[in-house]
């Protein structure tokens, strides 16, 4: 079931919320069986509505069928089908050893559920992002209220009919709306918050959840540096970088958000891009079907002012830079001679602009990449196995493909997050599972337990034990 949601209809939220608050421990003490059942339902709705899911994300941002498939359905159906194989062992209890004081008793790790979970998304990858948390705290066992973002109207639409058909309201609801949703829900007392968006509006969300101490996970963005040293083969791996900058128009919280490439390599480096980009998108962007608008026009005004403001403190735009307001569209664009301090180099760019620093020596690379925030991934192009050791480790982020970019996202058996400001808590596959579980201790005394021959008066005998 879904509700519509306006200021006069708290109530309804209420409502849904008060309906989950009576019926969370139901959910949670179901069977894997049940669970899987409710997974494969969810899988079998959403192929139903493929189509229109298809129809509706090329009429919010133009993104074509195959990305629809590729970044949307396949990655919530391959979470399902992953939670589907694993759930009874994820859900097995876990038996651990004891101390030796501890002799004759028996502990374990009891997996229950956190309860009434909400999950908050955002609008780059509105339906993976909203789904996939989801299969989590479903095989996990809980009740979930699931808030979309306002920005994807036809997307919402769709994933309002899909959670309506598979779901009923008591356990599983979806509340439209924006800001003031999202803020009536944070007032409210859930055992866990997954949010997913940008590391101001996590600090909101952390706020609120101090309040009741909630958990969270948080899923937030950044810079995320990719590096291409001397050593790097561009002609081989130039795709792997043009893929992951410029699918979804670079709305895509993994993308590399600027190059830092030795300066020997630069040249190339350059001229592979250019290549690169019109063999996915032709000479004109505007006119391929491959290619995203941005979402709505204050995203497209951000961009706008990122790229002329650092325009105005020196940069040069070397490749693209063409734009039209009427349909938020922004070409591929490529930066040179960006100053460190400038718009494009000082936040998160989110878009189809990709701004290139070059470097002398290896300590310069750290030393840009650590005075920024920690990122959320962070890409090395490199032969040189001295180089790769040297970039990670003097490094931090949620994740590092070496030699690719973004598809460490993809691995259910990798564990998915940011680090601080880049995020908190991981997500997918096994880790997902664990989020939205609490781990509890087990412990279950079989014999005489050590501590009943320790117990006061404390006789010069126990004390010599204890010595
Ligand atoms: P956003 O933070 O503006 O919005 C995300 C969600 O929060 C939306 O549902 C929105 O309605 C809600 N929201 C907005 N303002 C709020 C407030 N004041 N109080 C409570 N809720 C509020 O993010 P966005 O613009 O939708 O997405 C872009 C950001 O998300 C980027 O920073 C990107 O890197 C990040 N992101 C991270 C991941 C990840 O997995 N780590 C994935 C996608 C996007």
């Amino acid at each position: 079931m879904v509700a519509e949601f306006n200021e006069t209809e708290i109530s309804v939220i209420r409502d849904i919320y008060e309906s989950q608050k009576s019926y969370f421990r139901e959910v949670g003490k179901t069977k894997a069986s049940e669970r899987i059942h409710k997974l494969k339902k969810f899988q079998k709705v959403i192929l139903q509505f493929r189509k229109e899911l298809q129809e509706a994300m090329w009429k919010d941002y133009h993104k074509p069928t195959a990305e629809v498939d590729l970044t949307e359905i396949y990655p919530v159906l391959s979470e399902i089908r992953f939670a589907i194989k694993h759930l009874k062992t994820w859900m097995k209890p876990k038996q651990v050893g004891n101390p030796v004081t501890m002799i004759g008793s028996s502990s374990w790790i009891h997996y229950e559920p956190k309860g009434m979970c909400l999950i908050i998304a955002p609008w780059n990858y509105p339906m993976q992002l909203l789904f996939a948390p989801l299969v989590s705290a479903i095989a996990a066992g809980n009740t979930v209220i699931l808030k979309p973002s306002e920005f994807n109207s036809h997307t919402v639409e769709v994933m309002k009919r899909i959670v309506a058909e598979a779901f009923e309201e008591k356990e599983i609801a979806m509340v439209e709306g924006g800001v003031e949703t999202a803020t009536a829900l944070l007032n409210m007392k859930f055992s866990h918050i997954f949010f997913t968006g940008a590391p101001e509006i996590g600090k909101i969300v952390m706020a609120a959840a101090s309040k009741h101490l909630s958990s969270v996970t948080l899923e937030l963005g950044g810079k995320s540096p990719t590096i291409i040293d001397e050593t790097a083969n561009i002609s081989k791996v130039i795709s792997r970088i043009v893929w992951a900058k410029f699918v979804n128009a670079g709305q895509i919280c993994i993308a590399p958000d600027y190059a830092i490439v030795h300066e020997s390599k630069k040249e190339e480096f350059v001229q592979c891009m250019i290549d690169q980009i019109k063999k996915h998108y032709g000479e004109n962007a505007s006119t391929s079907p491959d290619f995203l608008r941005i979402i709505n026009a204050k995203h497209f005004l951000r961009l706008k002012g990122y790229l002329e403001n650092t325009l105005k403190d020196g940069g040069k735009v070397i490749y693209g830079g063409a734009m039209n307001a009427s349909e938020n569209y922004i070409e591929p664009t490529l930066v040179d001679n960006v100053p460190l301090d400038s718009d494009l180099m000082k936040y998160e760019v989110f878009g189809p602009i990709f701004p290139i620093v070059t470097y002398k020596n290896k300590q310069e690379v750290i030393d840009l990449i650590n005075s920024k925030e920690k990122p959320l991934a962070l890409y090395i192009y490199s032969q040189s196995k001295k180089n790769i050791r040297f970039f990670v480790d003097n490094t931090t982020a949620g994740g590092t493909c070496i030699n690719m970019s973004a598809v460490h996202v993809g691995n259910p058996h990798l564990p998915f997050g940011g680090v601080n400001n880049s995020g908190i808590g991981k997500s997918r596959g096994h880790f997902g599972f664990i989020e939205f579980t609490n781990e509890r201790s087990m412990f279950k005394q079989k014999w005489p337990s050590a501590i009943e021959f320790m117990t006061p008066p404390y006789s010069s005998f126990k004390q010599k034990l204890i010595d």
